[in-house]
């Protein structure tokens, strides 16, 4: 076998396999988007959620306009698991509203 010159890596530098297995145990602590509930008929129906309604439901009650960001089940999924799709229990938020929401545990705002 012909030996190759040494070859200069950053200190950062990783074969690509261990990367990938770092990668994977990564995936294993958190668990895939799906295995937390979240697949992809989840991640379209939230995105027909933030078409349909690009705006913060809390702030357009009160007379402001926000971007929603992210989609908030009316009816928790631990309460109703079968309304998880059920675009009627759905209302698009902001940031904010839904952060604000959630640490409150104040669902049926
Ligand atoms: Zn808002």
């Amino acid at each position: 076998m012909p030996s190759r010159p040494p070859v200069h890596r950053p200190a950062h530098y990783q074969p690509a396999a261990q990367r990938r297995e770092q990668l994977a145990s990564l995936d294993a602590r958190r668990g895939s988007s799906a295995a937390r509930g979240y697949g992809a008929d989840w991640q379209r129906l939230r995105l027909q959620v933030l078409a349909e309604e690009p705006l913060c439901r809390f702030c357009a009650e009160q007379g402001r306009v926000t971007a929603a960001r992210d989609v908030d089940h009316i009816v928790p999924i631990a309460q109703r698991p079968d309304l998880r799709l059920e675009r009627s229990n759905l209302r698009p938020l902001c940031q904010p509203c839904h952060s604000g929401l959630t640490a409150r545990g104040d669902q049926f705002r």
